[in-house]
């Protein structure tokens, strides 16, 4: 069988594992990278130019999805998910456990699996959840999801919100090397809050929560993976002080990670006042405002 062989010529080609970031060519021969440098020879079956301002980059991994199958279907299907990651250039996903029922069992991690398998698009990593039905009151047999493919566990959608329950699973993890996932807002300080605590929450009458509801768990799962050596993962950071709390981890050597969606980094909690149709915000008093696509745990934060 002839191997087709391709050369995408000219891209700016970004790959920081291999320390690549400028203007190289790439050959491709069958389905594998046969060679990456500057001004391959054109001996290819096939010679694609790329357009400048293109960037060639690995396929992209999301560790952070709601595929919402199981039980959620009308939201997301894990083979609708798997296509929005592949169009979006994501070639991995790993899937948190919020479905109905909660991924909390090696059966329910299999069919998910099995569901990719069946989509054959985007790899579907599952994460499987830290308790039984997330509650956080009864851990899950770890060692099994880990068997069945999960490579992590979590009850994101809700925190890990007992420290006695944190500690455990840290410890339980470290025997199969894989990281507790903690969705962090401290409950009792979240209360019924609803947006950030700040002048915006104000003006539209709502319940605030502070940027501390987040950090003092992250604070708290730094100290906890300090102590039992078991590795934490942050999911969805949101304020300035979580985000110290993880430098100082680092600068300890505790193994502790985070991660921040798109709508942190660019939205503001002056979204929730939604916008006017030539995109300036609301007034806080105008008789419109308030939008509650802009309502997200944790919320989205002042500058
Ligand atoms: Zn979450």
């Amino acid at each position: 069988m002839t191997v087709v062989s391709v050369l995408l010529k000219g891209g700016h080609v970004v790959d920081p594992v291999q320390g690549l970031n400028g203007k190289l060519d790439i050959r491709i021969e069958g389905e594998h990278v046969a060679a990456i440098g500057p001004d391959l020879p054109v001996d290819a079956s096939l010679v694609v130019p790329i357009p400048a301002g293109l960037i060639l980059c690995p396929g992209f991994i999301d560790m952070h999805v709601h595929f919402r199958e199981p039980g959620q279907e009308h939201k997301e299907t894990i083979a609708s998910g798997a296509a929005a990651a592949v169009a979006g250039g994501f070639v991995a996903a790993a899937c948190m456990p919020n479905t109905d029922p909660v991924n909390d069992h090696v059966g329910i991690t299999e069919e998910i699996l099995h569901r990719a398998s069946e989509a054959a698009l985007a790899k579907v990593y599952p994460i499987g959840a830290a308790s039984l039905g997330s509650r956080g009151e009864q851990m899950t047999e770890i060692g099994a999801l880990q068997a069945a493919g999960c490579v992590g566990v979590s009850d994101d959608g809700h925190p890990i919100a007992s420290a006695l329950m944190m500690r455990r699973t840290l410890e339980y993890v470290s025997m199969f090397d894989m990281p507790v996932i903690n969705h962090c807002e401290e409950p009792s300080l979240k209360g019924d809050g609803v947006a950030h605590e700040g002048y915006r929450a104000n003006a539209l009458g709502l319940r605030g929560i502070p940027g501390e509801c987040e950090s003092i768990m992250v604070e708290r799962d730094v100290s906890l993976s300090e102590l039992t050596g078991g590795a934490v993962h942050v999911a969805h950071m949101s304020a300035r002080q979580s985000l110290r709390a993880v430098q100082v981890g680092k600068e300890r050597d505790v193994r502790v990670t985070c991660e921040v969606t798109p709508h942190h980094l660019t939205l503001r909690d002056e979204t929730v006042l939604g916008f006017e149709h030539d995109g300036s915000p609301f007034a806080p008093l105008a008789p419109d405002a308030y939008d509650t696509n802009a309502k997200v745990a944790p919320p989205l934060r002042a500058r």
